[in-house]
């Protein structure tokens, strides 16, 4: 799933990650976290077979459930289902008999006539229906504000929400073979998973029957069922049709988004000698979705947010999620976590391979900047939100897990396995690992154990201090040079606090390092470059390393390619570290350079930059370079960026853009107002430019933004950077504009941004205007989980107490995952905000109570001196 391509759709569709960085890291585990576990299975299910009618205008559905079962253990007395506000009509045994059940609105017990023996089989046939399920199956319709919004409806199960429209053994350690029966309005079409049995239509009845079936077995939360007017397309893959719906009209944006599917379904087959493995891959795109995509076994759903025009193809791209959920009908589905605290085992795959098909579809350079891309993501939540394990069974919801640690820190973590096993073994270990699991259900030990039978090694150790602890190396590399003696000193530390933070240890990291001295071509060709790497071993805090050369090398790469998962400090000269930035063949290399001489920030380092600027044919180190000019702030790193705004790459020109905006300059403000106007050819450039304008706060920035807020564009994009623009600018006579866009019939995403907007605006006013507070906390009662999650983004910039009654208001009410961490985050933040200022304001009280105690002791010990010296006088 991407439970986060929420995300996914955040960072690259323009929405903004989360709220504002907190000072310090929280603690992962909400306050009434508890362990979980995988349930006990006291019957196997062997069948699911739904056979339901969908009536749209009453957005209600009824029907039956049939679930086969076969006992486990000894006289099972009955099934337990997971079923939530559902109206359970009655329940029959398989033939007729009724069956004596209780049902409390979570769970229904049905009880046998007599205890199923061991091995024995049974079928209970359950009659319910439900109207507005509250999760798990959603109806999607026009109505006056959104006259044009298509009528679909859609189910989304995982991680625990099959039972909100069906009743079942609602967890992933268990799996079926399902089928779906369902009768729907014509012309309406309905995918379901596996295939297609048979279409009925009732030309009296109005209706069409869909009869759906998936013969080989998978977990609830994989069933599927999607229902609205599509257009599909259909290709052949080596005998397997490959499909995907969009809604009519939208046919060319969808081959954008997923033309290069039959590529993926190759290349991954091939990859892991497994090939793939179901009887058909569709994707549908539909309205409203609440994740950026759901791998339902053979039926991806997938955010009709990620269709595209050509103008956004110029630099926007769905294979990331395509290659993601793909992945997943292998890594989740195929094999899938026994329990949701191994989850890395479906997300962790699913985002490596989406990198892997990146580096087959893209080459090696992009393919390390993706990865880089991916460790950022995880920092960012590591040091800025909280640091965790990846595996660990300590949450509240499910959905708790479904974050950059484990996707991106997972996917890091599988690079580095391939990096311990070199290419051909870590693919052959992955093989072992799917054909020994494949139907099963896994947990990482499982993992573990492939890669020991198919190669006799043993990465307890790895999966210890990667999976089972926290954090990552924090490296610090110094290099000196004695010329007399041609030794090269190299120090290594590991700076990372290796104490236990919120009970999460942090160990010092054990690693194989390669240490690579590239040398100059008369003292060492070419050729003889090879002995010049030394591999090391890295487990102290503290190695010195003395190596002998043949002469002081042009440059030093510590873990060249990057694969190792870490934070890399150089401490080198300054001419080794322009050498490699540039030209070190390997682009991480040269943005660690980059990096190193951001931090020195002298003349010398940002003309070398400006050059690199200017001559690197790498956009992503461009991008990396401007970035740091931004931070260097002097005035030649603002003269570097404004000679090279005009970079053919529209997202190395992007990256320049964002970084003008670290400067309150006239000039850059100029620039930007030019871009503003003029136009770029791509979205996004356009989008930074106008959020850029905003942060350099000049007075010339207000009419051009206020102008592009009146234009449309795909997602919305460039109205995305305008409202963030206006936020920056600070400019209190632009809320009414941000509070138009607010309102319901406005375009979602612009709603989103202006949302967020005036959360950020507000949150540096104090007290916070009034009508930003009713704006914003009205809004939370809205159905769609995305404009809450925006509020929530808005409230935590705001940070007013005012808005405290509203958000408990929600925290009590709200089903939504998602929604209820962000409430409790954000909460938690305005608190220890509050407690924070309390504390201030008590320090101050007691301070002054003490000078005044102060005053009057010394007033007493005037008068007493006063008293003594008349005395002694007398
Ligand atoms: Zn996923």
């Amino acid at each position: 799933m991407h439970a986060f391509y929420c995300r996914w759709a955040g960072d690259r569709l323009g929405e903004s990650v989360g709220g504002a960085p907190q000072q310090k890291r929280r603690t992962y585990a909400l306050a009434d976290a508890k362990p979980h576990f995988a349930p006990d299975r006291p019957c196997d299910i062997v069948h699911i077979a739904l056979t339901l009618q969908l009536d749209i205008t009453q957005q209600s559905l009824r029907g039956t459930c049939a679930t086969t079962v076969r006992a486990v253990q000894e006289a099972v007395p009955g099934l337990t289902l997971d079923a939530v506000d559902l109206q359970i009509v009655q329940v029959r045994q398989a033939g007729g008999a009724t069956l004596l059940y209780d049902y409390d609105g979570q769970r229904l017990r049905v009880t046998f006539p007599e205890p199923l023996q061991r091995g024995a089989p049974a079928t209970v046939e359950v009659d319910y229906s439900v109207t507005r399920p509250r999760l798990g199956l959603y109806f999607i319709t026009p109505d006056a504000a959104y006259p044009h919004k298509p009528v679909q409806v859609w189910s989304q199960c995982q991680d625990e929400d099959a039972r909100y429209w069906f009743p079942c053994f609602d967890t992933p350690n268990e799996k079926a073979t399902t089928e779906m029966t369902v009768t729907v309005p014509q012309p309406y079409f309905a995918l379901s998973n596996g295939t297609l049995l048979s279409t009925t239509r009732e030309e009296a009845a109005g209706t069409i029957t869909y009869h759906w079936l998936q013969d080989q077995p998978h977990s609830t939360y994989l069933m599927t069922l999607v229902v609205g007017e599509f257009s599909e397309r259909t290709e052949m893959v080596d005998g397997l049709p490959v499909q995907w719906y969009v809604t009519p009209g939208r046919e060319d944006d969808g081959q954008r988004a997923f033309g290069d599917t039959p590529e993926m379904v190759r290349f991954f087959s091939q990859k892991l000698g497994v090939p793939y493995p179901w009887n058909k891959y569709a994707q549908i795109a539909v309205s409203d979705f609440v994740f950026g995509g759901m791998e339902n076994t053979t039926a991806t759903t997938q955010t009709d947010l990620t269709l595209h025009d050509a103008r956004a193809h110029l630099d926007f791209s769905s294979n990331g999620l395509v290659a993601h959920e793909l992945a997943h009908q292998w890594f989740g589905n195929l094999l899938t976590c026994k329990h949701w605290s191994h989850a890395w085992l479906n997300e962790g795959f699913a985002t490596y391979f989406d990198a892997l098909f990146h580096e087959h579809h893209k080459g090696t350079d992009e393919f390390r900047y993706y990865m880089h891309q991916n460790a950022k993501a995880y920092f960012r939540e590591d040091g800025e939100e909280y640091r965790r394990p990846i595996v660990t069974n300590v949450y509240k919801e499910p959905i708790d897990l479904f974050d950059h640690h484990l996707y991106e820190k997972g996917s890091l973590v599988l690079h580095m396995l391939r990096y311990m096993l070199g290419d051909e073994v870590f693919w052959g270990s992955l093989q072992q690992y799917v054909t020994a699991n494949r139907h099963q259900v896994v947990e990482t030990v499982d993992l573990e154990r492939a890669i020991e039978t198919a190669t006799g090694r043993n990465l307890q150790a790895f999966f210890q201090q990667w999976v089972y602890k926290g954090g990552h190396p924090e490296y610090q590399v110094e290099f000196a040079w004695d010329d007399a003696t041609h030794i090269a000193t190299v120090t290594v530390r590991q700076q990372q606090q290796t104490s236990t933070e919120h009970g999460v240890e942090t160990p010092l990291f054990d690693m194989p390092v390669t240490l690579l001295f590239t040398l100059p071509e008369d003292e060492g060709a070419p050729a003889e470059r090879e002995p010049s790497a030394f591999p090391l071993r890295v487990h102290e805090q503290l190695h010195t390393f003395h190596i002998a050369l043949p002469a002081k090398p042009l440059w030093m790469s510590f873990d060249p390619g990057n694969w190792i998962l870490k934070k890399l400090q150089l401490k080198e000269p300054k001419d080794m570290l322009i050498a490699q930035l540039q030209h070190d063949p390997d682009v991480m290399g040269r943005i660690y350079a980059a990096e190193a001489l951001g931090e020195i920030g002298s003349l010398e380092a940002v003309a070398s930059l400006r050059q690199v600027l200017e001559q690197e044919t790498f956009w992503g180190v461009q991008a990396e370079v401007a970035r740091i000019l931004g931070q260097i702030h002097t005035p030649a790193a603002l003269e570097a960026l404004l000679a090279n705004i005009r970079l053919p790459h529209p997202k190395a020109r992007r990256a320049v853009v964002t970084a003008l905006g670290e400067f309150k300059d006239d000039r850059s403000a100029t620039t930007l107002i030019d871009i503003v106007h003029a136009g770029d050819a791509s979205y996004f450039v356009e989008a930074e430019a106008a959020a850029a304008l905003g942060k350099t706060r000049c007075d010339s920035a207000l009419a051009p933004l206020q102008q592009a807020a009146h234009e449309p564009s795909w997602n919305e994009t460039i109205r995305n950077g305008v409202f963030r623009g206006l936020a920056e600018l600070q400019d209190e006579s632009t809320i009414p504009l941000l509070r138009d866009f607010t309102t319901y019939g406005q375009p979602p995403m612009a709603r989103y941004a202006a949302i967020r907007a005036l959360g950020k605006l507000g949150g540096e006013k104090d007290p916070a205007p009034a009508p930003i507070v009713e704006t914003l906390t009205a809004l939370l009662d809205e159905e769609h989980f995305r404009t809450r999650m925006a509020v929530l983004d808005a409230l935590e910039s705001l940070h007013s107490p005012k808005t405290l009654p509203a958000l408990e208001r929600l925290r009590a009410r709200d089903l939504d995952g998602r929604v209820q961490r962000r409430v409790e985050e954000v909460i938690e933040a305005i608190r220890s905000e509050r407690r924070q200022t309390d504390e201030v304001q008590q320090l101050r009280d007691d301070f002054q109570a003490l000078r005044e105690e102060n005053k009057k002791l010394l007033d007493r010990l005037d008068r007493l001196e006063a008293l003594q010296t008349t005395g002694s006088k007398a």
